[in-house]
């Protein structure tokens, strides 16, 4: 198995959504935010080469939105879904198998384009779309308050383009789907978003996705504002960690700027950080 880190870009969103009831005073000396409050985020996928198989997980935000939208985030960097791919040595039509956590536009954006002036069509023609069946209805009957992060472009055509399956979650754990990945399903930040736990050689190795977006937010009460349940994370993140830190898991960040991976060590005062380092420290 090869894995590859796929950097999409980065973004901006607003350091107090991103920390939830934390005050700025505290977040704003591992997250400084600029004079518009907000902090720099990356969107960062992983690639997973296994036999005849390239998995890609998650997909970055795309480049079908306006202009208009795009400024809101305040994107920057040089780095694309489809240079990344190449860089690492592959073509978007290698790609089998999207795995998508969920379906908020950060995580799903690049998975469709534009085709002409008002169709769309897969970006990955040979793969197949994974998502699961509670999480596709949450997406498609949005509640009011995600309605902005669910886009209709990015979702439906993946249906209508019959390249969609949905992973079966038994209980909150699934295997068997890929011969060497689990899944994990947590419900604080969306409903059923599911995160991809990679047995890497003799390691396992978790996709992060949003249920911890940063080192920043290894502490407990550290929740984003967008978090739909944030007890619920909360108590996701403690029996994670904990169970992460005792199993020694090199979790995979998404979200977090300055980290690709990071290590957790037990302190009297809970979970905290281990160590940080680059995938490609570990391969
Ligand atoms: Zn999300």
């Amino acid at each position: 198995m090869n894995l590859y880190p796929i950097s999409t870009g980065n973004f901006k969103l607003d350091g107090g959504a991103m920390f939830g009831v934390v005050p700025k005073s505290i977040w704003n000396r591992t997250n400084p935010a600029d004079a518009n409050n907000m902090c720099s985020w990356s969107m960062r996928c992983l690639l997973i080469e296994d036999g005849d198989r390239l998995m890609l997980v998650d997909t970055g935000i795309g480049d079908k939105q306006s202009e208009k939208f795009f400024s809101y985030y305040d994107m920057f960097g040089d780095d694309t879904l489809e240079k990344s791919i190449n860089a690492a040595g592959f073509k978007l039509d290698d790609i089998t198998d999207v795995i998508l956590t969920h379906l908020h536009f950060d995580h799903c954006g690049g998975a469709i384009a534009r085709q002409g002036e008002k169709g769309f069509r897969p970006v990955f023609k040979n793969a197949t779309y994974w998502s699961n069946e509670r999480h596709w209805k949450w997406a498609t009957e949005p509640n009011k308050r995600e309605k902005a992060s669910f886009l209709s472009e990015n979702i439906l055509p993946i249906q209508e383009s019959g390249q969609l399956k949905f992973i079966d979650r038994i209980d909150d754990f699934t295997a068997n789907v890929f011969p060497n990945i689990d899944f994990q399903f947590v419900d604080g930040h969306t409903d059923s978003q599911m995160l991809p736990i990679i047995n890497y050689k003799d390691q396992k190795l978790v996709f992060m996705a949003d249920l911890l977006p940063s080192v920043g937010h290894i502490p407990l009460p550290y929740v984003m504002g967008y978090d739909t349940r944030p007890l619920l994370t909360l108590s996701e993140k403690e029996s994670f960690l904990d169970k992460a830190e005792r199993e020694n898991y090199t979790l995979f960040l998404e979200h977090d700027y300055n980290n690709e991976c990071c290590t957790l060590i037990r302190t009297d005062r809970g979970i905290r950080l281990g160590e940080t380092f680059d995938l490609k420290e570990i391969l």
